[in-house]
């Protein structure tokens, strides 16, 4: 059996990866609030009867009279994606032209290609502006269609009314009009069906209405492109859910209305804000805008998606090298992002890295953490669980294991001197627990980091447990300073060790890397950000309290710290 060789040539939609769910949703254009109540209330009330009949398209003439349009001008689609495959279907041959920009919405190129249509690209301008005088060129006897995409997917702008006439009156085949983002911008072209017998209209209510789920946009034009699509569309291809769903949303636009006045202020200040984070952006009409992150944009992407945004890369398109499509949420969503972006511009510039040591670079969980429970217990009657220990830690104030043994005595009504404990301790310790410590950073990255950063440690630990572990693990060669609590006055969460550390490593921009609450506040205290660490042998909540504490990102291990840097 053989296969169109066009087809053989395609690969299969590239769907997203996993669920978009938990995210903020800013990658595809999508209304990020979801559908009005209202649209959902009258989905609730669908009957067996409204799922067992095929679909009945009472709504085609609502729907025509808010476009205040005919019903005959109109055709309902399994979303607009599918009236622009109907378009192509009915208006282009093999080998015939079709032109299109460039950059713009990709599902038009893929169409046409479907056709085995020849397909001719306009470059928008240097500022992903239309360029008339080289569309009207690229226009000839041969043109049988020409897509426009107003406003344009993936750049925003837009393309003027008397532009789109001049091309309509050149051209001898059809204009398609994507109007899938009209709701943001404000214009169309719909009024002209009538005037031009080659003009046809897509519209869809993914975007503005949050019915992306259930696929309906819809195709305007005059009566003869209608009855011509209505002979090649497959029969009930918009399912019954997509015509309640429209009819609610219709009843409700208000519900949209509003929305697109939040997208709008929500523009003005994501457009001030990455102006003062001096990110180039480009004026846009749609609910999206193209930022230009340089050659940050992959790694700019990919930390968001780990900080729960998503975005849509686009800098592989022509004249959007660096450059992201980020979709406008409402003003909460954006400022999550912009506060996310200006963290992630700080890991981006970092020269400096401090690291604590246990919990980061050294798994202490069998070896201080034992020191702990083994110390305690032999003050006490009863037996100290390891989750118990974790949560003292996370309390803060009890860096030094010391201190934290302490505690847990006094919790427990045991009354010890401090040196008494010590010595325990240490005995303990030093006794054979050390030698249980694993070290957690794989050498290679350090090495890797030592290449590019500055390298310094701060440590609660004392000189003579610090050095120990170091030395056996070969960990000196890396750091060029090692701050111990023989080095200060007063340990974590006092700054003390760390700006010491940061002179001493005379960096620009340094960062502390820890697994503690008392890491976070001394960095800080220090004035400088930090990268939280969730150390072996975490608490359910070790992350969260990380994060609420202040920390710039929270890895699940120090071996990801690449993936955050520069
Ligand atoms: C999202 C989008 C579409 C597709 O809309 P559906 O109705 O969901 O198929 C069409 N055109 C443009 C320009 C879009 O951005």
């Amino acid at each position: 059996m053989k296969t169109r060789k066009i087809v053989e040539g395609f690969e299969p939609y590239d769907y997203p990866e996993g669920s978009r769910r938990k995210y903020i949703r800013l990658d595809f254009g999508e209304n990020t609030i979801g559908c009005s109540r209202k649209v959902i209330d009258r989905l609730r009330r669908v009957t067996a009867e409204d799922l067992s009949i095929y679909p009945e398209y009472n709504i085609v003439g609502k729907l025509a009279s808010f476009l205040k349009i005919k019903p005959g001008n109109i055709i309902l689609t399994n979303g607009s994606d599918d009236a622009l495959r109907l378009m192509m279907e009915a208006y282009l041959d093999k080998d015939e032209e079709v032109i299109l920009m460039e950059p713009s919405f990709s599902m038009f190129e893929f169409y046409a290609k479907l056709r085995e249509a020849k397909v001719k690209k306009v470059l928008l301008g240097k500022d992903l502006g239309f360029d008339k005088n080289a569309s009207l060129e690229a226009i000839s006897d041969k043109t049988k269609a020409v897509v426009l995409c107003n406003p344009n997917n993936p750049t925003g702008t837009v393309i003027p009314r008397d532009a789109i006439i001049e091309i309509i009156e050149k051209t001898k085949g059809v204009v398609i009009v994507d109007e899938a983002y009209f709701d943001f911008y404000g214009e169309s072209v719909i009024d002209l069906i009538e005037t031009y017998d080659n003009l046809a209209v897509t519209r869809t209510f993914s975007k503005q209405a949050g019915l992306a789920g259930v696929r309906i946009g819809a195709a305007i034009s005059n009566e003869k492109v209608i009855s011509n699509l209505k002979k090649i569309s497959s029969p009930f291809a918009v399912n019954a859910l997509a015509c309640i769903a429209l009819d609610a949303a219709l009843d409700d636009w208000k519900f949209v209305s509003d929305y697109v006045s939040s997208v709008k202020e929500s523009k003005k200040f994501l457009f001030n804000e990455f102006r003062r984070l001096k990110i180039k952006t480009y004026p846009t009409q749609a609910n999206f805008f193209i930022a230009d992150f340089g050659e940050d944009v992959k790694k700019i992407c990919s930390i968001l998606k780990r900080q729960g945004i998503l975005i849509r890369d686009r800098s592989s398109m022509p004249l959007l090298s660096g450059c992201a499509r980020i979709t406008i949420g409402t003003l909460e969503e954006s400022k999550r992002l912009v506060s996310e972006i200006e963290k992630i511009q700080k890991l981006l510039n970092l020269d400096t890295l401090l690291f604590d040591m246990d919990g980061v670079l050294v798994d202490v969980s069998r070896s201080y953490r034992v020191a702990i429970k083994k110390t305690a217990e032999s003050f006490m009657e009863k037996s100290v669980s390891f989750e118990e220990i974790q949560k003292y830690k996370e309390r803060g104030g009890l860096n030094n294991d010391w201190d934290c043994t302490i505690a847990i005595l006094k919790d427990n009504n045991v009354s010890v001197s401090k040196e008494e404990v010590i010595r325990r301790f240490d005995k303990i310790y030093l006794g054979g627990e050390i030698d249980n410590e694993k070290l957690i950073i794989d050498i290679e990255i350090l090495e890797r980091l030592s290449n590019r950063f500055r390298l310094g440690i701060v440590t609660g630990r004392p000189k003579r447990d610090a050095d120990y572990t170091i030395d056996k693990f070969c960990l000196r060669r890396f750091f060029s300073t090692i701050i111990t609590l023989d080095d200060v006055r007063e340990g974590k969460p006092d700054p003390e060790g760390i700006l010491i550390a940061k002179k001493a490593l005379k960096g620009k921009n340094a960062i502390y890397i820890g697994d503690t609450v008392d890491d976070i506040n001394a960095a800080k205290s220090a004035g400088i950000p930090c990268i939280g660490i969730v150390p072996p042998s975490p608490s359910e909540n070790t992350k969260g309290l990380l994060g609420s504490a202040g920390a710039a990102i929270v890895l699940e291990s120090i071996n990801e710290i690449c993936e955050v840097l520069r």
